[in-house]
């Protein structure tokens, strides 16, 4: 087929996936083995998708460290580390299912680390208690080792391969496809490898893209993480929810930002200042170290804000694990050791690692119902389904993290949410079979591939990429207030009107790198500005979202979502889920640790 200039090929199935990673393969796996025809579009092999760096584990109530443990007092947990803003009835609906899908993994051949009685391993993370909040630290976060997200990808793979799922590895996903009708119908892409251009046509999309934490400088993430699929989202007028909430790992390892696993101080190891002095107690007396990720980030801040930094420079603090022993740190925490040894020549087993404060987790998002379903709000401020588009992932809000995600709960999240939504489009696949498609659908679909394959001049993707992450590092970091806040909106009013004048200097179609950046680099854009005005517009302090003019939690204006529409960049409020199905409300309290 071909329009205008571009020569493009067609494939049809019943459901696209973009996205291989752990949330993608969850719901790829459970719509293969229902026997519909499932096409995975990945931009990287999808055993190399960034779930294969998590390390710490997945956190679920399956009771193997704690008999007594419960997932009611998970689902406490969880509410609480949200800040209030997570919907109760999804973070029901994980907590509860969570065993299941855990034992589910470990039945497909997942090689946890296991306790003496050779039930799976479970170690403390931040924010675990038991009794709700009352019985002392739980240990929830079941681990392979400190590579819990590299098992659980590989088996997930070979589970798919098993079930016969088709996967389009190394293609490009660049648009959706809305029909005249409105209906969701298919999506553009490209194979990085050839440059082909192909419409693939389906009954329903799952946006599974992962995280953006690439719109920061200083970030935990891989490169391909640059939020492509929200970034297709808001061009077809769709919302985001949450975006003003980044998490930053109180651990990023320091001048690389390669992440030390919280899993470190769960096996306790701790947190000193320049003057050798342990400084969480002073801040969070009962749960210490292992407060939880934003407390302890902002800790670390004030620490070398008080100008009790290490180093030369007075910018990071050390993470303490030598006392553990080498046998424990070569058992339980081997790549740890191996990445700490590498990029900071540090040898944990001997001395302690520099660290500092890293962006780390997205808990924005694709707002989402709890089977995946894409949610879009009309102008009365009502909700709407979008049919047969779903998200799953760090891509999506579902809201289980709210303001702020608990260590381990995001790769339960990806197992909970993509089995819920495989089951749904298992149930309820659109019978429409693939539905009319226009050529000025197709067209629309492909109209930036064609405009940056048409640049004669202009500014290039890195120079632009690169201010607008040093924007987004300097002026919406840890802590933010109006003033910053509005000057760093003008850099990227300027960053945006530059961004149109934007050239692809390689128009070859083989692996073309170049390309490929400009396209996320465009997506990255559309993130920044999602996060820059939602983040002026929320008036208070709630968990990761930390303003020094408004330093208190506000619940009577602000125990809501956030939704940002490209148009305008407009703002406006979601009510929160607070009524769960099974249990009573957990009521907004102070978040005390
Ligand atoms: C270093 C690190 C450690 C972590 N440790 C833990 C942990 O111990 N426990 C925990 O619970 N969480 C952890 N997290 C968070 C968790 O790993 C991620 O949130 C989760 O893995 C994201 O999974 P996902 O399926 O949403 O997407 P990803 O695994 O990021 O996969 C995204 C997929 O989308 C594809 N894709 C994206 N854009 C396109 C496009 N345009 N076209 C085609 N394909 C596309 C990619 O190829 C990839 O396959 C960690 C995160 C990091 C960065």
């Amino acid at each position: 087929m071909k329009l205008g200039n571009i020569e493009f090929t067609e494939q049809q199935f019943d459901v696209v996936i973009i996205g291989g990673g752990g949330s993608g393969l969850r719901a790829s796996l459970e719509i293969s083995k229902s026997g519909l025809n499932v096409g995975v579009v990945s931009k990287v092999f999808p055993t190399r998708s960034h779930t294969v760096a998590a390390q710490g584990g997945i956190t679920c109530a399956i009771a193997s460290a704690d008999p007594n443990d419960d997932w009611r007092w998970h689902m406490f947990d969880t509410v609480k580390g949200s800040d209030y803003i997570g919907d109760q009835d999804a973070i029901e609906y994980m907590c509860s299912e969570g065993p299941e899908t855990v034992f589910e993994l470990e039945h497909m051949g997942l090689p946890f680390s296991r306790f003496e009685n050779g039930r799976i391993y479970q170690r403390p993370f931040g924010g675990q208690s038991k009794e709700y909040g009352e019985g002392g630290q739980a240990a929830r976060t079941c681990a392979a080792a400190d590579r819990t997200g590299h098992a659980l990808l590989h088996t997930l793979y070979q589970a798919n391969l098993k079930a016969g799922t088709n996967f389009l590895n190394e293609w490009f996903a660049v648009d959706i496809i809305k029909n005249d009708s409105g209906v969701v119908s298919g999506i553009s892409c490209f194979d990085m490898e050839t440059g082909e251009v192909s419409i693939i046509k389906c009954n329903a999309i799952v946006l599974a893209t992962g995280g953006a934490g690439q719109v920061y400088e200083q970030n935990t993430t891989s490169l391909i993480c640059t939020g492509d699929g929200l970034g297709m989202v808001l061009r077809k007028d769709l919302p985001l929810q949450d975006m003003e909430m980044w998490q930053f790992h109180p651990t990023g390892l320091y001048g690389n930002g390669s992440l030390m696993t919280e899993g470190c101080r769960g096996e306790g190891g701790y947190l000193v200042n320049s003057e050798g002095k342990r400084f969480m107690p002073d801040y969070a007396p009962k749960a210490k170290d292992l407060a939880s990720r934003d407390v302890v980030s902002r800790c670390i801040v004030q620490e070398i804000l008080a100008g009790r930094g290490c180093g030369d420079k007075k910018d990071h603090v050390l993470l303490k694990i030598d006392h553990l022993g080498s046998e424990a740190i070569i058992k339980k925490l081997p790549e740890i050791r191996e990445i700490s040894m590498t990029f900071a020549n540090v040898d944990p087993i001997e001395n302690p690692i520099p660290v500092v404060p890293t962006c780390h987790y997205m808990m924005g998002g694709i707002p989402t119902n709890i089977n995946g379903q894409v949610i879009t709000q009309d102008s009365n401020g009502n909700d709407s389904i979008v049919n047969g588009l779903y998200s799953i992932g760090e891509a999506a809000n579902v809201s289980v993290h709210g303001a702020n995600r608990l260590g381990g709960n995001s790769l339960l999240d990806l197992v909970v949410f993509g089995r819920a939504a495989g089951k749904h489009i298992n149930e309820e696949l659109p019978e429409q079979s693939s539905s009319e498609v226009s050529n000025t659908n197709i067209e629309e679909s492909l109209e930036t591939l064609i405009r940056i394959q048409e640049t004669k001049k202009g500014e290039s993707v890195f120079s632009l990429r690169s201010d607008m992450q040093n924007v987004m590092q300097n002026y919406f970091g840890v802590y933010r207030n109006e003033d910053l806040m509005k000057e760093g909106i003008k850099k990227l009013e300027d960053i945006t009107e530059r961004t149109k004048k934007i050239h692809l200097n390689d128009k070859s179609g083989q692996f073309n790198s170049e390309k490929v950046e400009v396209l996320e680099y465009l997506n990255l854009l559309d993130i920044a500005n999602a996060t820059a005005y939602s983040a002026l517009e929320r008036k208070e302090s709630r968990g990761a979202h930390a303003r020094e003019d408004f330093p208190e939690r506000d619940d009577e204006n602000w125990l809501c979502h956030s939704l940002f529409f490209k148009d305008k960049n407009k703002v406006s409020k979601r009510a929160v889920n607070l009524k769960p199905k099974t249990v009573e409300t957990f009521k907004p309290k102070p978040r005390v640790y």
